[in-house]
């Protein structure tokens, strides 16, 4: 089968290989290669009926050399050791993710995207119960898969903003909840604010701190920056979940000349930045063109043209280029297949 590189979109698509890793007795087993698509699961499984469940995102690119590299993969190791903190399921550890998301890559190594695409090899791990309970505990079992797909570029017609819009009636988190953490519940409470930002023309809900609605917390699946003055600006809240992405683009902030600000940012102060973007393993910045306030009817303009501004083009610019392996890996963010 031939895939036709250039009209990826970001879907689905079956590959050769996932891999599979089951935890009970108290003990991880050993690492599964499996070619169907489909798992047996326990109808009692804590997954269904509780949510015990989490997952993580990162990609794997092919550079002009021919290597492909793996993006802050130990980063996302940890962070889902930390999900299952808050969803008490058995820990991952960090070796076995590591292990089978370079087995995931090395057996599917045939749908890595060319460099020449600008698409990549989307990798996801997931973890859930899959041990049975109807009382409200957590599983002693749990199962936790890779598995890869191709994926397009984000943006198809080039880098390019799009609108978000506040609304206040929908949270994505409770104030002491879970929204630190990347598990599938957030994102079900998420789809009725997508689907209405969509049907108003919007690519997504931005989000503020559920208690007060005074900062701003995250815009859909992402976290939010402004620059100003000189000045990287990213929200500090206990229900935002700390992007990788967000993390890398601090530290090439400060490379290029940036002072770098981690703190509560009211929602009025959106209309002092110069630009705003929204950052994620998906799209790395999808610069926000502008952000309309739909309950006070104010609307926060960041860009006239439809083109994102020189600070954040040139951010996104650099931090593919590390992806890519065009510029050297001075961080050790990457992990060569
Ligand atoms: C995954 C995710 C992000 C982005 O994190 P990255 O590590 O940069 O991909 C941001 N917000 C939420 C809610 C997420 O689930």
């Amino acid at each position: 089968m031939e895939i036709d590189w250039k009209n990826l979109g970001f879907g689905y698509m079956k590959t050769d290989f996932n891999i599979r890793c089951n935890f009970s007795n108290n003990s991880w087993g050993e690492l599964e290669v499996h070619d169907n698509e489909h798992i047996s699961l326990h109808i009692a499984a804590t997954a269904l009926h509780y949510g015990q469940e989490s997952f993580e995102g990162l990609k794997a690119f092919k550079g002009k050399d021919g290597k492909v590299r793996i993006f802050r993969m130990h980063d996302n190791a940890l962070r889902m050791l930390d999900s299952s903190e808050g969803t008490l399921m058995a820990k991952v550890p960090v070796e076995i993710f590591e292990e089978a998301v370079l087995k995931a890559v090395r057996l599917n190594e045939r749908f890595v995207p060319p460099y020449e695409s600008g698409a990549s090899l989307y990798i996801r791990p997931v973890l859930f119960g899959s041990g049975p309970q109807v009382g409200v505990k957590p599983a002693t079992e749990y199962m936790f898969i890779v598995f890869v797909t191709p994926v397009g570029p984000y943006f198809k017609g080039g880098f390019q903003t799009t609108p978000f819009v506040i609304m206040r009636e929908y949270d994505r988190s409770a104030p002491l909840g879970m929204g630190k953490y990347k598990v599938g519940g957030n994102y079900a409470a998420s789809l009725v604010a997508g689907k209405r930002a969509a049907e108003l023309g919007y690519s997504n809900i931005f989000y503020l701190d559920a208690k007060e609605k005074r900062y701003i917390d995250e815009c859909g699946a992402a976290n939010f920056f402004g620059i100003k003055n000189n000045t990287y600006i990213t929200p500090k809240s206990a229900s935002i979940l700390p992007s990788i992405t967000n993390k890398s683009l601090m530290v090439l902030a400060e490379e290029i000349g940036l002072n770098v600000e981690v703190r509560q940012v009211p929602v009025e102060e959106l209309s002092t930045f110069e630009e705003a973007g929204a950052c994620g393993t998906a799209a790395v910045i999808s610069p926000i063109e502008r952000i309309d306030d739909y309950d006070n009817k104010i609307t926060y303009q960041f860009s006239k043209d439809g083109q994102p501004g020189p600070i954040s083009s040139k951010l996104y610019h650099k931090l593919q280029a590390i992806q890519y392996g065009d510029e050297p890996d001075t961080h050790n963010w990457i992990t060569v297949v």
